[in-house]
């Protein structure tokens, strides 16, 4: 079959790999019809994640039908549609009987972390779903089924897999609640779904931080939330806090490991540089009033350690971060985008076919073509 495959920094590759097959009694094979790149794919190429290896079958955020399960598969059938969450879960363990499934104690040999798809050995090594077929373990209890009379489009469902799911997660964990005023920094995909979520759990002001015009523009037009450009300002941290009048309640990192500058160039800078994964999380800790909380949703891993820990502590900031815990949000929000309360459609910018995937990372990575959000087609 055909996949998108890891070949080193800033390089993916269709190439030809084997067919997955069945290797535990509840596992199903799903024939992939949509699956999205998301802004975890970029700290990939970027190098970022160690123990990547070449040939690596990238991508956690597809669905599709599935073709084939093991005897052990009790719900599902050839020909169901399945949306694969991005966390690999038993479904059996104590964090899985918990709703922590991005934790899940069973579905990772290398390390103390939960499995996920296409995401090296760090991960668990299991195959990615940005290919025409994967192989899904615990099928009993990580695939989300599709209801048969489901008229939502593949593209938009494929969302629930991840970038959605995190996205509702990260105000839901964050706490937002009605009356709050919420920041987001970054206007990518998770950045733009969770401004959207902050304004469904009641947030009485939402701003929105980024660099790339385009992103800005579309978050004030989709939106209709307040944008700043942090490259306007000497100091965006403060003008955030000035803005709002102390400080956000809550403000949402939605940023991570930024291919732009490394924390080398940061630190070079004297702190002065706004942009990347430092420069967010000293904006929040800067835009957060007293008391509120920073969420942290961007990816931080391997060398992003350094920390502006006393400033947070001396102001009573609560902390919250993680891998979100994908699998019991996706039953809510499947009926939320189902009953249209919530229309997520407008972050998808590219459908492509998979042999397109190269171009399709090289525009998502560079923010050109007006790209927010690309899904590729098998
Ligand atoms: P993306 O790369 O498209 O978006 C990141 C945005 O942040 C870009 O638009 C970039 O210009 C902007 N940015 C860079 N520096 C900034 C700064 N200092 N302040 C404000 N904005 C800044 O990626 P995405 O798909 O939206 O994902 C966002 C982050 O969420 C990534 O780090 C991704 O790995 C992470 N993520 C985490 C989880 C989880 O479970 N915690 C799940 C999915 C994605
Ligand atoms: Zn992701
Ligand atoms: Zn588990």
């Amino acid at each position: 079959m055909k996949a998108v495959t890891y070949q080193g920094i800033k390089n993916v590759e269709v190439r030809e790999v084997k067919d997955p097959t069945i290797k535990n009694s509840d596992d199903i094979i799903v024939k992939i019809t949509s699956s999205a790149i998301c802004g975890s794919d970029l700290h990939l190429i970027h190098g970022m994640i160690p123990s990547m290896p070449t040939d690596f079958v990238i991508g956690h955020e597809p669905m599709g039908i599935v073709e084939e399960v093991g005897p052990d598969v009790r719900n599902l059938k050839k020909g169901d549609r399945v949306i694969i969450p991005f966390n690999v879960s038993c479904g059996t363990c104590w964090y899985c009987q918990h709703d922590l499934t991005s934790q899940c104690d069973n579905s990772n040999p290398h390390g103390d972390m939960g499995g996920f798809f296409g995401y090296s050995e760090l991960t668990g090594g299991y195959a990615g779903g940005q290919a025409e077929y994967m192989r899904v373990p615990y099928g009993n209890f990580t695939p989300f089924k599709i209801p048969e009379a489901c008229e939502i489009e593949d593209e938009k469902l494929c969302l629930l897999a991840d970038a959605a799911s995190t996205a509702y997660w990260s105000v839901d964990h964050a706490g937002v609640k009605e009356g709050d005023t919420v920041i987001v920094l970054g206007c990518g995909p998770v950045g733009l779904l969770a401004q959207k979520f902050a304004w469904y759990k009641g947030a009485k002001r939402v701003i929105a931080v980024d660099y790339i015009n385009y992103r800005l523009q579309h978050a004030k037009k989709h939106n209709k939330v307040e944008i700043v450009n942090f490259e306007q300002h000497e100091n965006t941290g403060q003008y955030l806090k000035e803005i709002t009048k102390g400080g956000a309640d809550i403000v949402i990192d939605a940023v991570g490991m930024d291919g732009k500058w490394t924390e080398m160039e940061f630190l070079a800078s004297g702190l002065k540089l706004q942009g990347g994964a430092m420069g967010a999380i000293v904006i929040a800790s800067q835009a957060v009033r007293k008391g509120g909380t920073i969420q942290i949703t961007g990816v931080y891993g391997g060398r992003y350690n350094a920390f502006p820990l006393g400033d947070l502590f001396q102001r009573n900031i609560d902390l919250k971060m993680g891998q979100a815990p994908v699998i019991p949000y996706m039953p809510f929000l499947y009926d939320l985008f189902n009953s249209g309360k919530v229309d997520p459609s407008d972050v998808i910018t590219h459908v492509l076919p998979l042999d397109q995937a190269k171009h399709g990372y090289e525009v998502f990575d560079t923010k050109t073509e007006d790209c927010i959000k690309v899904i590729l087609k098998p």
